[in-house]
């Protein structure tokens, strides 16, 4: 696959990644390989938290908009942020599919899909190689949100 001229924040040289990635690692996220469905260690996960690209480490997807598309691959309704990921036109496969790129490195990450019907907010599947993410469970950051006031409380006397 042809690279784009874009430049990214993390870039880094053929080499480089492949000393940072294992192999089957660089497969996806450097050669846009795609892991064989049911087996990413993410595929059913519902532990609460974000993930993060494993190349780079920058948040794309959090827990919150994970759903079961039971297609085999970790899916989400919508990236945490619109400009964590990027969107390119990939006709390999003999039809047209947007590929799903990490913004800040260009790595691979999946396909997004729409118009599937699924009963989510956007009607589109993000499908995500779990390979491409690390998932950093909400409890490992150490900072909760601050709790909500709780109405009604205190000056409830009657
Ligand atoms: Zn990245």
């Amino acid at each position: 696959m042809e690279h784009t001229d874009r430049d990214y924040a993390v870039t880094k040289t053929d080499e480089e990644w492949r000393a940072q990635l294992n192999p089957a690692e660089y497969q996806v996220l450097r050669q846009a390989g795609t892991e064989r469905p049911y087996v990413g260690e993410y595929t059913d996960t519902k532990t609460e938290g974000v993930y993060a690209c494993r190349a780079c480490g920058t948040e794309l997807f959090t827990s919150g908009t994970k759903f079961d598309s039971h297609c085999g691959w970790p899916s989400f309704y919508s990236p945490l942020a619109e400009d964590r990921v990027e969107y390119i036109e990939d006709t390999t496969m003999g039809m047209k599919r947007v590929e799903v790129r990490c913004a800040n490195c260009g790595s691979h990450l999946g396909h997004v899909f729409e118009g599937e019907g699924y009963d989510t907010p956007t009607d589109q599947r993000y499908c995500i190689n779990s390979i491409s993410m690390t998932l950093r469970p909400k409890t490992a950051t150490g900072t909760e949100t601050t709790p909500e006031a709780r109405p009604g409380t205190e000056t409830e006397t009657a």
